[in-house]
């Protein structure tokens, strides 16, 4: 059976017109209880009649992902350990920002990049995630701040912005990441807003150029380091991509007025955190079009990284400052709940 929630919009249009012989102006009563009302079952969908909810029932879904185990954090943010329908389980994160949440979505089931800081790499690749898998994250994600009483059913959302940054390379998975940017920002849907998202990849050039059209997302980039060579040792699928290619087509990747690139730098302690390698990545980077996320490795149990110096971590945000690119020291957000990406899933295996 159909799950609905892999619709697009215009591919609900076509369920409804075309297979439920239904007038038009139904499409968007169903988008409504799917996306914006987030009903799980037909029976409450009380704008419809019987027959026709009963016909839905016959030969369509609405599966959402299950929650197997919450973690809370004493700073406020959540990660849950999520369920697919074929026991599959993925991970998605909510991050207090201001008055809201930002969430962190999977869009993979493991991931096959095999950065070595990684424990989703370390899992392996199981199958990519559909687009009701990923957004179906967000449904999830949603109801337990609003039963846990963050926002109201009249208020705006919970989630205020979203980043694809759980596990998985989003780019390896385009087909579906794009159908969910799209139906992100529709009216009477999820309603996050257009361009509240960001798309956290290793960079692979033909699918950054994809994005850049669609004018939907902006990229991180999981860079890390500063020269090929160690971002072969550190990232070896990754830099199968040259670092000269993948900056060039950073440098024709379309953006706004304000709007920058995010590169995301992992402090690895001393593999890539030395004034030296600051001064590489200043010169690496165009300081006009984007700015630098430092963030500093948590020691792992059964890594082969230790975490950088807190001094160290500042003079290299420091020497970045000084070669004029903009630098933040990214707080790292519920570290005692093993937020970093794909670490409850390992436990839980
Ligand atoms: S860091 Fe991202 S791309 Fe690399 S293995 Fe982990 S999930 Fe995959």
């Amino acid at each position: 059976m159909i799950n609905l929630l892999d619709l697009t919009y215009d591919e609900l249009e076509a369920f409804v017109v075309e297979d439920l012989k239904q007038p038009r102006f139904r499409v968007d009563q169903l988008f409504q209880w799917l996306w914006q009302k987030g009903v799980r079952d037909f029976s409450d969908m009380t704008n419809m009649g019987k027959a026709l909810r009963e016909k839905m029932a016959g030969i369509a879904t609405i599966t959402w992902p299950g929650i197997a185990k919450v973690q809370e954090s004493r700073d406020g943010t959540v990660k849950l350990l999520l369920r697919l329908h074929d026991g599959k389980l993925i991970e998605t994160v909510l991050i207090p920002f201001k008055d809201r949440f930002s969430q962190c979505l999977s869009t993979q089931v493991g991931c096959a990049m095999g950065c070595k800081f990684c424990n989703t790499g370390l899992l392996g690749f199981e199958r990519n995630l559909t687009m009701g898998e990923i957004l179906g994250q967000v449904l999830v994600g949603r109801k337990f701040l609003l039963d846990k009483g963050v926002g109201g059913p009249d208020g705006p959302s919970p989630i205020r912005n979203l980043v694809y940054m759980g596990m998985g390379e989003p780019l390896l998975n385009l087909d579906n990441l794009l159908r969910s940017l799209e139906t992100l920002p529709r009216e009477n849907g999820l309603s996050i807003s257009w361009r509240r998202s960001m798309v956290s990849t290793v960079g692979f050039p033909e699918q950054l150029r994809i994005l850049g059209k669609t004018e939907l997302a902006l990229p991180a980039i999981s860079l890390h380091a500063p020269t090929q060579e160690l971002r072969a040792q550190i990232m070896p699928k990754a830099a199968r991509v040259p670092l000269d290619e993948l900056m060039q087509c950073l440098a024709e990747f379309p953006l706004r007025p304000r709007e920058r690139i995010t590169f995301e730098y992992l402090l690895l302690g001393g593999v890539n955190d030395s004034l030296n390698h600051a001064d590489q990545l200043a010169k690496l980077v165009d300081k006009n079009r984007v700015k630098v996320n430092l963030i500093a490795y948590n020691a792992t149990e059964g890594m082969p990284f230790s975490a950088p110096d807190r001094d160290q971590v500042e003079a290299f945000e420091k020497r970045l400052w000084h070669h004029g690119v903009t630098a933040f020291i990214r707080r790292s957000m519920g570290a005692d709940i093993k937020a970093a990406c794909g670490q409850l899933k390992a436990d839980e295996q």
